[in-house]
């Protein structure tokens, strides 16, 4: 499932994105543009002339990231924490890198 249409252009920085079928959206220097909303990814520009931000996830993790969000018993925190281990147990990297023991 496409979550994030969207872009960075590589001459002005600027991070167009779409977020509906027909939203045509051109960065600040007009050098690219995105289009498609969450259903397909269309691009204006030289294929060069941009960094691709898109998003994707399994339909299968979207639809447990759901059931966490859907969590009465959850505060906020409960809700978040319960999505991380998700994202977590699905193989997506949920820390920085960086992070060692006493950090926190
Ligand atoms: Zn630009």
């Amino acid at each position: 499932m496409l979550l994030q249409n969207q872009i960075r252009c590589n001459n002005c920085g600027d991070t167009p994105f779409s977020s509906h079928r027909h939203h045509f959206s051109y960065c600040k220097c007009g050098d690219v543009a995105v289009d498609g909303g969450m259903d397909y990814l269309k691009r204006t520009g030289k294929p060069d002339g941009y960094t691709e931000m898109s998003i994707f996830m399994e339909d299968h993790v979207v639809k447990k990231l759901r059931t966490c969000v859907n969590e009465k018993l959850n505060n906020d925190l409960g809700k978040i924490c319960g999505m991380m281990r998700v994202l977590r147990d699905e193989g997506y990297q949920v820390n920085k890198p960086e992070i060692k023991n006493g950090d926190c």
